[in-house]
């Protein structure tokens, strides 16, 4: 079926030698923006995930930025979320074009089974220590390992980019390691003129998710996720930023502001959750049940993940303390 998507106004000149391209998903967030970076090499940040349609707009839209898809010399991936990378496969087999990214979003794209096998197990046991019920617990691992493999296509990571390293073959731009919405985050900054492409660090329009991943390596305690995020955030206010491309929406054109804006909702909602355990101690399945009535389970990661990193604040204050009970971690007021 051919796609009845505009792409002319799906395609955009937001620098001199930027273009944004905005790909549809099939997920709740909505389109992506991935962009077509021009100089010694043609880069592209991010793809889109792994569906007709979308390789279809992209296909013609890079046709309208005046290149073919095969010109494209290398991808840079901001992390390993579906919409991110899940056509990078498919761009590589016509383009031949290397792949960019954290270390950690190499098993992801490699789709490891070990790895894989690892993940789900961590999610298992996770989900059962926040208290949500067992029969539930199987259809949500069973969905997100189905998901990522209907959106996503086995590929590879060439070259691996680390905080504050040069992006090869790119003029300028540096890597900013940013974790707390995913562990492989990456963002990418130009000195120059303050130009950042921010991939899923911050959004005009909602709150980035800090979600929960296993530790890496295994051994670990799970990273604090939204902890993590906040100091990234703040990480970024120390750099001139002009603008920000993001992932998804609007370009943030007052990064500082909107940095400080979102980490004071943070304490706002944990004071929420403070209170929400006055009377009697709960799982974060419980609080997530009141924080968010309306929302299906099938977004429990979401909704759980920032649940527990507004714990983890609480936590980290000794506001609230946690304790397990026959397995699952009740969380209280020290009072
Ligand atoms: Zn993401
Ligand atoms: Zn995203």
């Amino acid at each position: 079926m051919k796609s009845t998507i505009n792409v002319e106004e799906r395609v955009s000149r937001v620098a001199p030698d930027i273009y944004q391209i905005i790909l549809p998903t099939p997920f709740p967030i909505g389109d992506i923006n991935v962009y077509l970076i021009e100089g010694s090499s043609l880069t592209l940040v991010d793809t889109g995930a792994k569906t007709d349609e979308a390789w279809e707009v992209l296909v013609n839209a890079i046709k309208k930025c005046g290149y073919r898809m095969n010109d494209i010399d290398q991808v840079v991936l901001t992390h390993q979320h579906p919409d991110h990378c899940g056509l990078v496969e498919r761009i590589r087999e016509v383009s031949n074009a290397r792949v960019l990214g954290h270390p950690l979003i190499a098993p992801f794209i490699k789709q490891d089974q070990e790895f894989f096998n690892y993940y789900l197990d961590f999610y298992k046991s996770f989900y059962r220590n926040n208290g949500v019920p067992s029969e539930l617990i199987q259809t949500l691992v069973e969905n997100s390992e189905r998901n990522y493999g209907r959106y996503t296509e086995q590929s590879e990571v060439h070259t691996f980019l680390f905080h504050k390293q040069m992006v090869p073959n790119l003029n300028d731009w540096q890597v900013l390691y940013t974790p707390g919405h995913a562990q492989g985050h990456l963002s990418l900054l130009r000195k120059s003129d303050g130009i950042m492409i921010g991939g899923d660090l911050i959004f005009t329009h909602i709150a980035t998710n800090p979600l929960i991943e296993p530790p890496y390596p295994s051994s670990g305690k799970r990273p604090m996720t939204l902890i993590q995020y906040q100091n990234s955030l703040q990480m970024c206010c120390k750099e001139k930023i002009r603008i920000v491309f993001s992932g998804h929406g609007k370009a943030v054109v007052n990064f500082k502001e909107l940095a400080q804006f979102r980490l004071n909702r943070n304490w706002i909602k944990a004071e929420r959750i403070r209170k929400l355990l006055n009377k009697e101690r709960k799982t974060a399945f419980q609080l997530v049940k009141l924080l968010f009535p309306n929302r299906d389970n099938k977004e429990l990661l979401s909704t759980l993940s920032d649940t527990l990193g507004h714990l983890d604040l609480l936590v980290m204050l000794h506001q609230v303390k946690a304790a397990p009970i026959c397995g699952v971690t009740y969380y209280y007021l020290d009072t």
